[in-house]
Parts: structure tokens; C-alpha cells; sequence
């Protein structure tokens, strides 16, 4: 074992309190780096030095008292040759006031450490941190760094620690010199000690912005340990066998011939992108990325054909019932009257049902639709080849290795389509999705028409009613989303029986149908069958219908409380509508009045369409760590590089993460150790 692996040496409860810190071993003592800095290398005279800031002066004490007015405190009067300043303590010690008498009366100086204010007493500084020193004792040579901690860890504790790792560890060179040279980045080493005792002349500024080169080399090494990681899970997992999905492609060619229109441009492309993938044998890992309504269905049930001509299985798996049906009901409508054999799995079926089903996904049904149903113990694929997850953000990474375990006997395991809705900026996509290959469909089909989206202020309820009216009287349908409510599922169910009683007594005459998460499975396909076959007017709906729903009817979409969704999930229920020929409308209702970020959120949906650019503006509002925070995968965090503003450290990460694992294997692993240590074994999954 390095020295620098070795578990800190304390008294067990600090080793306890830093372990929340996430610091258990010396080397996460190294990369526990400052928030911030003091400066106690300068001592500036009383008189002169700026109020507002924190300084350093070194004065004698003229006076101590215990003052009772406002409040009881300990007061002393300091001075230095330039000027008096009073000293205030809130909170403090008996022996506090004994000490600075006798510094009083020895005549001992003291170095004060604060802010000074000018009160109506003249300067003053509150609870300012100080200690008795003689003239000669030396000033620090460098600043004296801040770091984050918890209750019970101070900061001298954390910092006489941190010194000890320091010396203890090697701080070794894992990249080659004259790389990161040319990169105007410095050695490891140096960085680390830079920036744990920045010597003064260091612009603070720099620091403080990290946008020192230190602190630029620091951020990419953590960069890389990330690409590393998650490069490695990618290449581990190619290393398994999959089966070679060939085919002539004669399923797929009968089924483009008998779709009512031709692909997109992206489609084409990326239909053989996934096509090469399939080829090969090692599992595709590709995640298909398109924004709501670009098509994603219909290049995932190509990439099936693929397989079943293969003779293999492909599985489709969706995070709903409601959307697993409707793939259900698509890719039957298309399929079987090509002679495929369609087979349906979702947990709402009866036990006979689900036997059954199960029976033929382990015999002969070659395409096998459901819901987290078809990861179950139970379920035993004959030959699974391809594996299509929709929403794939909506699984966590157990379920979609448990998909993965699905192959069957022999061949390997299977491909793996990932499709999701939710664009994420490129920076981003390749930070988190580093262990994936990407294909991103960049067109909508053609003949669609924008939606327009009004803001509507709740106090109009009224005229939107009206607007429903005129929709169902010219023949067209419309969803009525109830307010997200996130405190509470019972009271989100409840308020949609309400709105929906409202409704149907508001828009008396129409028919008003409600589905909500709590509504049984067959209850729930009912009123959706019922909503496409237009026998109902106004569907009252939860976020249930967030993903995925599909009726070219609908064309008006109110959304209540907007202001309390999500952007990404305003812009999910907004595809919802403008998926026929009739120009669709999205009326975001909100209530007055607006927090600042409401109105900055509710006007970035107004102003855009494209999912992607919602996306990065979005990213913009909320930084990155929410915004990818459902994708529960384990991917670390990353502590300091920031990927909007070190987009360039994202991209030589990536190039460098290949190179070492390829070319220097070892020193990869020792990054990887440095960095991440034991949470490293989660990420090998
Ligand atoms: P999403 O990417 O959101 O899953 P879908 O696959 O549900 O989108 O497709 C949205 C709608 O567009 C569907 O009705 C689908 O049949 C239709 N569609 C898909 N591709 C095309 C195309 N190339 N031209 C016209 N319509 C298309
Ligand atoms: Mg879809």
C-alpha cells in the first residue's frame, strides 16, 4: 500500500466527522482544497487600513471591560501606533477576559485578524480571531487557506491535517511533463501546493475565480478521473460478447415501404449508426438522443427488425404503463402484418396473463414490449439480441443492468438501444454520458407546426375556458394538466379529482376524462383509448402523460401552476400537442406573483422550441449538478471543474482518457485511485 492510500491518523471521532467530509484516506486530505484564502502574511496599520474586508493588524490593549448594554460582552480598546480600535466579543470565556488583561498589563501586542466597521465609536471590529505574539514571532510566508468543513472539524485541525498529507504523500506526476507544459498547465505537485499555501504574490483574484493555472490543472485531473471511470466501465463492458446482429435488412425495408412516410435525413443517419453497432460483436452501448416528437420510435423499431431478421429477440422497455401500451399498440400496428410476433409484459396483468407472456418471451415471441415488468427474475429471453430502453433516465443503472443480464445462454449479452427525450448540452452529454456512444436526431419530421405558447396569468381562468370551448367545438381534443404538487402525492391526486370535478362542471356539455398515477392499469388504458379515439374532449391529467403520449388530435394544452414544473418537463407536456396538421396552442398558466427565477424559467419556455437550447439555458439558471442529479449512476460529482465554464478541459479529458488507457494502463489506474479511491469499485458495475 502507498503511503498516501493510508486511512488519516485520528482520534475516532474526528475520523468520523472528516469522513463525512468524504476524507478517509491522506490523498483526499490533498485534494481537499481551500474555499477561500486569508491574508495574514501583511500587517497594515489601524488608521489605514480598509473597513469591509478582512485585515490583519497588531496592536497593544489599553483597556478591557464587560459591557451589559445592548447585551452582555467583553469590549477591549487596542491601538497601534496609527490608531484606537474596540474590540467586540459576543459569546466568550472567562479566561478570555483574564488574557487580555494580563496582555494589558505586560504590555504584550496581539495580532487581530477581521472586518472593520466605523461605528458611531469610531473602528471597531466584531469577533475578530486573534493571538498573543512577541515582535519577532515571524509573519506566515503564505496565505492562510479556508477550507469547507462540518460541525467539530476546525480549521486548524483540518489544516495541521492537511499539512501532514502534504508532506506524507509523494504528490506523484501521473502525466507526462511535456504535455501539460505545452497545456500551460503546472506539475501535480505543484499545483496542490500552490493552492493549499499560495505564496502571497499570487493574484487572490485568480484564486479566488480559480481560473489559476493550479487550479486549472486541479480541474483537469478531476475532469479525467471522471472520463476515466466511466471510459473504462464503456471498454469493460465491450469486452463481453454480444451477438452479431446481421441481417439483409428485408424486415426493415417492408416496413419503411409500408409506413405512411419517408424518414428524416437524421433518421437515415442514425438508423445506420445503430445498424453498424448491431453488426459487431460487442454490445452497442448507444444512447438516442432526439427531442420530443423527432422520431424516436420508429429508428428504434428498425433497429428490432435488424434483430429478429437476425434471428434474435429485441426487447422495448418504457417507464410507464401508459407509454409502454402506446409502444405496445405502434410497433403491433406496424409489425405484425409484417408476421412479427409481438408479445406484451407489464406488472398490472394477471397472473395467468403475465405466465403467459412470460412463457413467450422465453419461447417464440421475437419482439417483447412492456414495463420494468421485463427485468424481472421471472422473465427468461430465449435470445435476446437488442434491448430498447425508452426514457432511459426515467430507469436507474440497476435496471439497466439488469436488462443487460437478460442475454441469452452463449451469445454474449445483448446490444442496448437508450432513448431519451431530455436533451443535455454537449459539455454536459459528454461528461455524463462519457461511457455511452450518442446519436442525436437534429430534425423534427417535416409538416409539423410550432407550437405557440401563451403565458397566462391565472386571474384569465375565464378566457382559457373559452379557448377550450372554440377547441372541442372545431373537433379538436385537449389535455388539462393539473398542478404539480411535490410535498405531497396525496394532495397532487387530490387536487386532480378536483380540477377535474371543476371541469366537467365549467365545461358542461363536453366530455371530460381523468387519468392520474393511482389509477389502475386497465382504468388508465381505458380513459387513454378512449382520449385517442376522440370519444373524449378534455383529458385532466397528472404528469402521467409527461412522456411519450401520442394523440395528432390534441391541440390545446393547458398547464396549471406552470411556474411550479420544471423547465424540461414544461417542454415534455408542451410535445404533447403540434403533433397534427392543426396548429396547436400551450397555455401556461401561472399565479401572481412571480418569484424572479419563476419569471426567468416561465419566459425561457415562451421564448424557445428547441429542447436543446431550453436545456442549456436551463443549465445556465441551475448549474449542472441538479440537472443531471436524476441520473442516480453513480458518476461522481465533480467538486471543482465547472462544465460551462471548463468546457475546454472537458474536451482534452477526453482525448487524454483514451490515450492513458490505452497506452499507460497503470498510471490510469493510480488516477483513478488518487481521485476517487474506493468509490471507484461502484462505477466498475
Ligand atoms: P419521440 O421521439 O418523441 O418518441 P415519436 O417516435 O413518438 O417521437 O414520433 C412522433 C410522431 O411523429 C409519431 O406520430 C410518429 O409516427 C411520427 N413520425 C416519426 N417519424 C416521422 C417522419 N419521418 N415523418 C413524419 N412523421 C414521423
Ligand atoms: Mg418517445
Amino acid at each position: 500500500m502507498k503511503l498516501s492510500d493510508e486511512e488519516i491518523k485520528a482520534p475516532p471521532a474526528l475520523k468520523a466527522r472528516l469522513a463525512k467530509l468524504g476524507l478517509s484516506r491522506q490523498s483526499d486530505l490533498v485534494l481537499h482544497l481551500p474555499l477561500r484564502y486569508e491574508d495574514e502574511t501583511r500587517i497594515l496599520p489601524v488608521a489605514h487600513a480598509p473597513a469591509g474586508c478582512p485585515v490583519q493588524v497588531e496592536v497593544g490593549v489599553l483597556d478591557v471591560s464587560v459591557q451589559f448594554r445592548p447585551r452582555r460582552q467583553l469590549v477591549a480598546r487596542v491601538a497601534d501606533a496609527s490608531g484606537e480600535l474596540t474590540l467586540r466579543f459576543l459569546n466568550f470565556y472567562g479566561s478570555q477576559t483574564k488574557q487580555l488583561e494580563r496582555a494589558r498589563d505586560e504590555g504584550r501586542k496581539l495580532r487581530v485578524f477581521g472586518e472593520i466597521r466605523h461605528g458611531f465609536l469610531g473602528a471597531e471590529m466584531v469577533h475578530p480571531r486573534y493571538r498573543l505574539v512577541e515582535e519577532s514571532t515571524p509573519l506566515p510566508a503564505a496565505l492562510t487557506p479556508v477550507y469547507p468543513t462540518t460541525a467539530g472539524v476546525s480549521q486548524a485541525a483540518l489544516r495541521r491535517h492537511i499539512a501532514a498529507a502534504l508532506d506524507a504523500d509523494g504528490l506523484d506526476e501521473l502525466l507526462d511533463e511535456a504535455w501539460f507544459q505545452r497545456q500551460g498547465l503546472p506539475a501535480f505537485a505543484a499545483a496542490v501546493l500552490t493552492l493549499h499555501a499560495p505564496p502571497p504574490e499570487v493574484p487572490e483574484v485568480s484564486l479566488q475565480q480559480r481560473t489559476h493555472p493550479a487550479w486549472r490543472r486541479i480541474k483537469f485531473d478531476e475532469v479525467l478521473a471522471q472520463q476515466l471511470s466511466l471510459r473504462r466501465a464503456y471498454l469493460n463492458r465491450r469486452g463481453n460478447g454480444a451477438p452479431r446482429l446481421t441481417a439483409r435488412g428485408r424486415l426493415a425495408g417492408r416496413l419503411l415501404a409500408a409506413l405512411p412516410f419517408p424518414l428524416t435525413a437524421a433518421q437515415r443517419r442514425v438508423v445506420a449508426e445503430i445498424g453498424a453497432d448491431l453488426a459487431l460483436p460487442m454490445p452497442m452501448q448507444r444512447l438516442l438522443q432526439g427531442d420530443v416528437g423527432s422520431g424516436k420510435t420508429i429508428v428504434a423499431a428498425l433497429a428490432a427488425c435488424q434483430a429478429i431478421e437476425a434471428g434474435f429477440q429485441a426487447a422495448f422497455m418504457a417507464p410507464t404503463e401508459i407509454l409502454a401500451e402506446q409502444h405496445y399498440l405502434k410497433l403491433r400496428a406496424w409489425l405484425e402484418p409484417l408476421g412479427v410476433t409481438v408479445a406484451w409484459l407489464t406488472g398490472s396483468l394477471s397472473k395467468a396473463e403475465k405466465l403467459a407472456a412470460q412463457r413467450r418471451a422465453a419461447g417464440e415471441a421475437q419482439l417483447v414490449v412492456g414495463t420494468h415488468a421485463l427485468i424481472q427474475e421471472s422473465v427468461d429471453f430465449a435470445r435476446l439480441g437488442l434491448a430498447v430502453v425508452d426514457e432511459q433516465h426515467r430507469f436507474g443503472v440497476a435496471q439497466r443492468l439488469a436488462l443487460r443480464r437478460k442475454g441469452g445462454t452463449g451469445s454474449g449479452v445483448p446490444h442496448q438501444l437508450m432513448m431519451s427525450a431530455t436533451p443535455i448540452p454537449r459539455t454536459l452529454a459528454m461528461s455524463y454520458y462519457a461511457d455511452l456512444d450518442v446519436s442525436v436526431l437534429d430534425e423534427l419530421p417535416p409538416g409539423r407546426t410550432p407550437v405557440r405558447t401563451r403565458l397566462v396569468s391565472d386571474a384569465r381562468r375565464d378566457e382559457v375556458i373559452a379557448r377550450i370551448r372554440d377547441a372541442a367545438a372545431a373537433g379538436r381534443q385537449v389535455y388539462w394538466v393539473c398542478p404539480l404538487i411535490e410535498e405531497s402525492e396525496k394532495l397532487q391526486l387530490q387536487t386532480a379529482i378536483d380540477t377535474h370535478a371543476v371541469l366537467s362542471q365549467e365545461l358542461d356539455g363536453l366530455r371530460v376524462g381523468l387519468v392520474h398515477g393511482r389509477l389502475k392499469a386497465d382504468e388508465k388504458a381505458a380513459t387513454m383509448a378512449a382520449f385517442s379515439a376522440g370519444e373524449i374532449e378534455v383529458l385532466v391529467a397528472t404528469t402521467v402523460i409527461e412522456v411519450g403520449v401520442d394523440v395528432p388530435n390534441a391541440s390545446l394544452m393547458v398547464i396549471e401552476h406552470a411556474e411550479r414544473f420544471g423547465l424540461s418537463q414544461l417542454h415534455q407536456l408542451r410535445g404533447r400537442v403540434g403533433r397534427g396538421k392543426d396548429e396547436s396552442v400551450c397555455v401556461l398558466l401561472y399565479q401572481q406573483p412571480l418569484s424572479e427565477t419563476a419569471r426567468a424559467r416561465l419566459k425561457i419556455i415562451y421564448e424557445n422550441t428547441d429542447g436543446f437550447e431550453i436545456a442549456r439555458q436551463d443549465l445556465q439558471l441551475r448549474g449542472p449538478g441538479e440537472f443531471v442529479g436524476s441520473r442516480q449512476s453513480g458518476v461522481p460529482l465533480l467538486r471543482y471543474a465547472d462544465l460551462e465554464a471548463d468546457a475546454d478541459l472537458v474536451e482534452l479529458a477526453r482525448e487524454m482518457a483514451d490515450e492513458l488507457l490505452r497506452k499507460a494502463p497503470e498510471r490510469a489506474d493510480r488516477h483513478l485511485a488518487r481521485w476517487l479511491g474506493s468509490r471507484e469499485e461502484l462505477l466498475k458495475a
